[in-house]
């Protein structure tokens, strides 16, 4: 431990940069071939990388919802699109307390706090100003550029010491970068992000072209993340916090399907995260993590101490004693308006994970194919079939062993029955601590205008 680490953060600024449909395997300081990420790299070298952080769901509402509150799904209860994060909906039992997110905290302790939007599910019409000071939606998709103009300018107008959180949608589906930084290959293809959902055929070089686009606009925004800090670190002297994550991943036919809304395997809820706190020399943590853990460790970097939070600080790993948490996700939409019927729940531990679903996506495809094609030996055309038969409403249990199999192919819960059963009973303790939490929800919905209805039917929902 240097003796950095107990020096008091309460004077810096604090910035969370999400960058929507992350996948932390398509970074380069996370292992990826391609040089996808030379700023986030360095940021990383300079930080604490987190090698093994797990989102609590896997689509953008209730996992922005659970990084800025601390508190799974289940409990916030913002799933579906037209959810509401009301404050007023949140009471405390005993003491018919208000909700109060990171922004909240942040805001009555002397902080000036902004969000800069790009996506229609965290609007103001949803909630999400609450805490804020500013909440500005800069516009739907705007890019990384217009992002940062922004919040430059905003920063450099703060009285006060600054709480930022900055929503990036550069990575999203249809992945059309505004500059390329890089041109990867192949360069002509088809782009086959949605073929999730409508009769369509997949081949391995359509794939490839898609991946190629996604991973050049992570290059993109990349260079504008490594440009935003760079300017705030001259604007403020170096006194900042910046923490970089995702609320998602992104499937790439991983396990039979594009997108992010089907199953919550290790493509869409391994999410990057990475800290850089000013004059700490950081490190790689290989323990588990979540991405309820950020706003408890940000608030406890300045000087504070929340309370109704269901994560915990990170700030024992920048003292190099930190342990591996249990990591819980839901995956739960209903068709209220048409949504997705999926439901499903996830235990992670570093080395196991179990899934059970009641309502799943499920392709039509034997596992065997599916595994070539996502190690790029497969050569043939998937025919798809359509959307509505992919779904099972069976009860199907999953164990993983990660440690041998990093992909989630080889099912062993009929061959590891203690280790089901452990899992198991953590699942059961945490639906049990979610239904005792003090804080208690009721589920409010406003009606979508149409020009969010557009912008969320245009990324794929609804
Ligand atoms: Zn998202």
């Amino acid at each position: 431990m240097k003796s950095e680490t107990n020096k008091e953060f309460k004077d810096c600024n604090f910035f969370v940069l999400l960058v929507d449909c992350l996948r932390a395997d398509h970074l380069h300081c996370y292992g990826y071939g391609r040089q996808t990420s030379p700023e986030i790299d360095s940021i990383a070298k300079q930080g604490f990388l987190f090698e093994d952080c797990i989102a609590q769901a896997l689509n953008t509402k209730p996992s922005v919802t659970s990084l800025l509150t601390s508190l799974y799904p289940s409990v916030h209860k913002a799933r579906h699109p037209i959810d509401v994060l009301d404050p007023e909906n949140y009471s405390d039992y005993q003491y018919k307390k208000k909700l109060k997110n990171l922004p909240q905290w942040l805001r009555e302790n002397q902080f000036e706090t902004m969000a800069f939007e790009t996506n229609p599910h965290i609007k103001k019409k949803f909630g999400y100003e609450y805490g804020f000071d500013k909440f500005e939606f800069v516009g739907h998709w705007a890019n990384a550029e217009e992002v940062n103009k922004k919040i430059l300018k905003n920063v450099k107008q703060a009285k006060k010491p600054v709480f930022s959180f900055v929503h990036y949608m550069d990575v999203h589906a249809p992945y059309q970068v505004p500059k390329k930084v890089v041109e990867y290959k192949p360069t002509e293809g088809k782009n086959v992000w949605r073929t999730g959902v409508i009769d369509e055929e997949i081949n391995l070089h359509d794939l490839e072209y898609t991946i190629a686009r996604y991973d050049e606009q992570i290059n993109y925004v990349d260079q504008h993340i490594g440009d935003l800090i760079k300017k705030i670190d001259e604007m403020n002297s170096g006194r900042n916090v910046f923490v970089l994550t995702a609320d998602h991943g992104d499937s790439f036919m991983d396990h039979g399907a594009m997108d992010h809304w089907q199953n919550l395997y290790e493509e869409l809820v391994h999410i990057p995260l990475i800290l850089r706190l000013p004059g700490v020399e950081g490190k790689r943590v290989r323990e588990t993590v979540r991405s309820i853990d950020i706003a408890p460790s940000i608030l406890e970097l300045a000087g504070l101490k929340p309370e109704r939070m269901q994560g915990e600080s990170l700030v024992e790993f920048f003292k190099g004693n930190g342990k591996s948490r249990i990591a819980f996700s839901e995956n739960q939409s209903d068709q209220r308006i048409g949504s997705f019927t999926v439901k499903q729940k996830s235990v992670r531990t570093d080395k196991w994970k179990y899934i059970i679903s009641e309502k799943r996506f499920e392709p039509k495809l034997n596992s065997r194919l599916l595994k070539d094609l996502a190690k790029w030996a497969f050569k043939g055309i998937l025919k798809r079939e359509r959307f509505e038969v992919f779904f099972s409403n069976s009860t199907i249990e999953e164990l993983f062993n990660l440690e041998t199999d990093p992909d989630e192919t080889k099912n062993l819960s009929d061959k590891e029955k203690q280790v089901l059963e452990e899992m198991k009973n953590k699942l059961k303790s945490f639906e049990e601590e979610c239904a005792n939490c003090e804080i208690e929800v009721t589920e409010k919905q406003t009606k979508l205008d149409s020009e969010t209805e557009k912008q969320l039917r245009g990324l794929g929902y609804l």
